[in-house]
């Protein structure tokens, strides 16, 4: 018999072959009387509880067990008094180093020869480990990898959770689905670790502009849902998206590439919106769609009404085509002024709807509804010749300007775009120098072979590339070597600035200085003041657009313009 097995034949007659047994077992295996002095050892309890046997044998039991187990204890010793054998508790013990373990633990009752009740065996596993291991896999099923956020089940449960809660102390909840503008666009351009940093980074400023009890999970992708619980009024949800959307507003920056982010927020309150979890996050999707609808960096809130949005959008895209049937769009041209000369050297094309009920409409009404519903090609095809046409009565009349043009993304990446505008240049006999055609730098963001090929294309032709809004976009500027483009607009929002705010004149500056140095033209539009006009020309702005020239207007009033500018050419 082995000594860690010493004292195992105590009122018990043991085979010798069960010692080896017990000494070769992993488990624990210990006996103690009806005291709870322990009278055998293995060395498997060696092992696991870190004593010798003859550290133990002798002593009561308890020193393995913790006081928060005394009473399972006492449970356990009723059961084997009476007879019964105790299967598989999972419990702690105590080492003798102090450190608590994870034990399974099996006790079965020990008879004498007269079948009397003299002690117990008890079997101990240690499943530490195998607890660590269900611990990690919980805390992976829960949690999001990237961001090691609650994920999507964390959020639902939680959800279920506080809207029973919720019930009862008759408080209501707000749930805001943040998703982040164009994150696709970024994540294809710059490479998905770019994209995984972004999301880890966007994490963490949505967690500060959390209040302390607000519960945050990423459902996925880019998408990210906060529970706000206890709220007294919505305006607690809409403040709380006001502060997400700031939140965003300084850049943020990957190896020396400038971000800008923006994103959408659906928010929904139960119990106003809807009872069930599901139905409340299906309902923040519904409204966040809303917002990204509108524009994106917005937060919305859900509208019983918004789960018409199919068949609203079907009515407004027969709405737009009809329009367009019915001849109802027309077309208004903004002057552009050459500051060296003074004179018209272009005009913009810039899109109005005469609705026969509501009158004039503006394109910011329009243009983004003509996006989502594929309306704005044909609209954009309509808009192209009909300014043509109206360029070649100008031209006839001797005012040999040029005609600019705005495109959207979704005309630009038509595989036809270079064949629909020759063709109309050739059916206005246009030459083709005297078009400028705007995009916006967000076009460049990911890059399009057939957009390049388009653009060269036209370029070889004579037609002309300018980027509009220039520097309100997510793109770097490395587009602007690899396309065709030979004019830059400075965005209004920073022409409104000049000369007061000393930013935004040193970015007017600056955007002049580099399409300079490119050797472009650079045109200020949105100039409403006589002042922004002359800081403008000062740093030899080549053009300048805006209100304190003209509005768009209709083309014969843009002829008087031009007769009165005395510049037909003899
Ligand atoms: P955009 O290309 O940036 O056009 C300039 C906008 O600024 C025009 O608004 C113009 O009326 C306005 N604007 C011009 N001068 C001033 C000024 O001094 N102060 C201020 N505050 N605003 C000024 P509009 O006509 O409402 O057009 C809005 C946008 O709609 C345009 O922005 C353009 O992106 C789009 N758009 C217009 N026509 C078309 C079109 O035919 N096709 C496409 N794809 N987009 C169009
Ligand atoms: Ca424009
Ligand atoms: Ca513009």
């Amino acid at each position: 018999m082995g000594t860690s097995a010493k004292g195992l034949s105590f009122n018990w007659d043991p085979e010798r072959h069960l010692a080896a047994i017990i000494d070769a077992s992993e488990d624990a295996i210990i006996s103690k009387d009806l005291e709870g002095i322990i009278r055998s050892w293995s060395r498997g309890a060696e092992r696991l509880y870190g004593y010798t046997a003859a550290e133990v044998l002798d002593r009561n039991i308890s020193i393995l067990i913790p006081p928060d187990r005394r009473q399972e204890t006492d449970e356990i010793l009723v059961k084997l008094a009476e007879g019964k054998p105790v299967e598989k508790i999972e419990t702690t013990r105590i080492k003798k180093d102090g450190s608590a373990i994870n034990v399974l633990i099996s006790a079965s009752p020990i008879k004498n020869q007269s079948n009397q009740i003299v002690g117990a065996a008890i079997v101990s596993q240690d499943i530490t480990g195998q607890k660590l291991s269900e611990e990690k896999l919980r805390h992976q099923y829960y949690h999001d990898l990237l961001t090691g956020l609650p994920n999507r089940i964390a959020f639902q449960e939680r959800l279920a959770y506080a809207i029973e809660g919720a019930k009862i102390t008759q408080k209501k909840l707000g749930i805001l689905l943040i998703d982040l503008d164009r994150f696709n666009i970024i994540n294809n351009s710059l490479g998905h670790p770019i994209g995984d940093r972004l999301v880890q980074e966007v994490a963490l400023r949505l967690m500060s502009a959390l209040f302390g009890r607000d519960f945050i999970a990423r459902l996925g992708g880019d998408e990210f849902c906060i529970l706000v619980e206890n709220m007294e009024f919505e305006e607690s949800a809409a403040k709380l998206g006001q502060k997400i959307l700031d939140s965003f507003r300084p850049s943020f920056c990957f190896d020396g590439q400038e971000l800008f982010v923006t994103a959408s927020i659906g928010i929904t309150v139960f119990p106003d919106d809807a009872s069930s979890a599901a139905a409340l996050i299906r309902n923040a999707d519904t409204a966040m769609y809303r917002a990204k609808e509108q524009g994106g960096n917005k937060f919305q809130f859900y509208r019983s009404s918004m789960n018409v949005t199919a068949y609203k959008q079907l009515t407004l895209e027969n709405t737009l085509r009809k329009a367009l049937e019915k001849q109802e769009f027309v077309v208004y041209y903004q002057p552009q002024i050459e500051t060296k000369s003074g004179k018209i050297v272009e005009v913009e094309s810039l899109v109005r709807w005469m609705h026969p009920t509501m009158g004039l409409k503006f394109p910011d009404e329009f243009i983004h509804a003509a996006e989502l519903t594929g309306v704005i090609e044909p609209l954009g095809e309509w808009a192209l010749f009909e300014s043509l046409r109206q360029l070649r009565l100008w031209h006839d009349d001797g005012f040999m300007i040029s005609m600019a043009l705005n495109f959207s993304n979704r005309q630009l990446k038509r595989p036809d775009m270079a064949k629909i505008v020759l063709a109309s240049l050739e059916e206005t006999n246009v030459d083709p120098k005297f078009l400028a055609i705007e995009v916006t730098e967000n076009t460049f963001i990911e890059h399009s072979q057939s957009l390049l090929d388009s653009m060269q294309e036209l370029r070889k032709m004579g037609v002309k590339f300018s980027i509009d809004d220039f520097n309100t976009g997510y793109s770097s500027l490395s587009y602007i070597k690899k396309y065709p483009v030979e004019m830059l607009k400075i965005d209004k929002s920073f022409v409104q600035g000049i000369p007061n705010n000393a930013k935004d004149s040193a970015i007017a500056q600056s955007i002049i200085a580099l399409g300079h140095s490119l050797e472009m033209l650079v045109v200020a539009e949105g100039v409403e003041t006589q002042q922004q006009a002359q800081f403008l020309t000062e740093r030899n702005c080549d053009r300048l657009q805006g209100f304190l020239f003209s509005p768009a207007v209709p083309p014969d009033q843009l002829t008087k313009f031009l007769k009165s500018d005395k510049q037909k050419i003899p």
